[in-house]
């Protein structure tokens, strides 16, 4: 049965690839190994990786919407996800494979070859923005099918032979007459007993049951380099799956799942802290200590007379880029705090500094002056929900 990945993640069908990463991002921080050791939560950080893979990949999700499984991988005959795989009745799935090339080489070739290279492998590695940008080394476990050292990929037992598939005589498929709203439609598709190699396995390998592969756990360590972000990937080649009859091994991808941090956003290479500024320090100025990726806390400097909104920008201390160059900038924004509550004497005492100003009072900003547009872009921009 083909999964409902919209399911797993939470999301309708309609969702876009916005919602589909911020549904995904929510999940995992919730039963990312790291965060959520019990059984139960790893397997659903499985389902959840598995649905995200899908969905944020535009052909897979095409394959979903189709109503096949892109991660269905169970043997017979077709290629993955269509051939058999609930979705059709017979003779329409018939008629995509014989329209869309689906029957892999089903089409007069002869018998495909049993040994086929091996699927692309994704594992997802969560890291704090300051691994991201410093770059980091971490030991990783992959789950995936690695050739079997019984039969080295031959699938046979001991010095046994496959034989000629009785079926299809090895001609590796089978052929019909198929009625269907075409008219009729001659069909060929791999033979359902030797899968479309043309031979069969008589004395399969007593480990590994023919496929040449068997899964196995192992453990390898992985270099990120430094300014890498959120869905970045790493490949390493030749580390994914063994293909079936031991054949040669897909691409093992680390993809990036960049944490939030506790103080700063990201956005790109830019990094931005807000800073609350009593409004007192604003009008006096000053220094703050706010935190970086790289350097630790730095000071920072709050200029007398600052006012709300205003922003300070630190060259160099943003995200670092992946192929070197130059690093971005942290963006400090002012928060200027005015008092929410003042006591007596407070109270008092600040009516006594307003003296000072007679001119400063209360008054409607002229259109295109700067307290005006200041107040309404903000605004435009809450509208805009930023
Ligand atoms: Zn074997
Ligand atoms: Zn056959």
């Amino acid at each position: 049965m083909a999964r409902d990945y919209y399911r797993i993640l939470g999301v309708d069908s309609k969702a876009t690839d916005q919602e589909i990463k911020r549904a995904y991002r929510r999940l995992a921080r919730e039963l990312h190994p790291d965060v959520n050791p019990d059984d139960s939560a790893q397997e659903r950080f499985r389902d959840v990786s598995d649905a995200y893979e899908v969905l944020s990949d535009p052909e897979k999700r095409r394959i979903v919407d189709m109503g096949g499984d892109p991660l269905d991988s169970s043997p017979g005959p077709g290629f993955g996800g269509f051939g058999g795989a609930g979705g059709f009745t017979g003779g329409l799935g018939d008629v995509f494979e014989a329209f869309f090339g689906g029957a892999a080489g089903g089409s007069g070739r002869g018998p495909r070859s049993r040994v086929r290279p091996g699927n692309d492998a994704l594992i997802r590695m969560q890291l704090d923005l300051e691994e991201c940008a410093a770059g980091v080394s971490k030991e990783i476990t992959v789950d995936t099918a690695v050739l079997c050292d019984k039969c080295h990929g031959s699938g046979t037992d001991g010095d046994t032979r496959p034989e000629t598939c009785p079926t299809c005589h090895g001609v590796g498929e089978v052929q019909s007459v198929q009625r269907s709203f075409l008219g009729q439609v001659m069909t060929s598709r791999p033979c359902p007993t030797c899968g479309g190699v043309g031979e069969v396995i008589v004395d399969p390998c007593t480990k590994c049951g023919g496929d040449g592969r068997v899964q196995k756990r192992r453990t390898m360590t992985v270099k990120i380099p430094a300014g890498v972000g959120d869905g970045m990937r790493v490949r390493l080649a030749a580390q994914g799956e063994v293909g079936p009859g031991g054949g040669p091994a897909g691409d093992l991808y680390v993809e990036v799942v960049e944490r939030e941090h506790e103080f700063l956003v990201r956005d790109g290479g830019t990094l931005h802290a807000t800073v609350r500024v009593p409004m007192f320090d604003a009008a006096l100025g000053g220094a703050v200590s706010v935190p970086t990726v790289l350097d630790g806390q730095i000071e920072v400097e709050i200029p007398a007379g600052t006012q709300p909104g205003d922003t300070r920008t630190v060259r160099g201390h943003g995200m670092p880029q992946v192929n070197g160059g130059v690093r971005g900038n942290l963006v400090v924004h002012f928060d200027v705090q005015v008092p929410a509550k003042l006591d007596k004497r407070q109270a008092e005492k600040l009516r006594a500094f307003k003296e000072l100003f007679p001119e400063a009072s209360p008054s409607v900003a002229r259109r295109g002056t700067d307290a005006h547009e200041g107040v309404f872009s903000r605004l435009r921009n809450s509208f805009a929900g930023r």
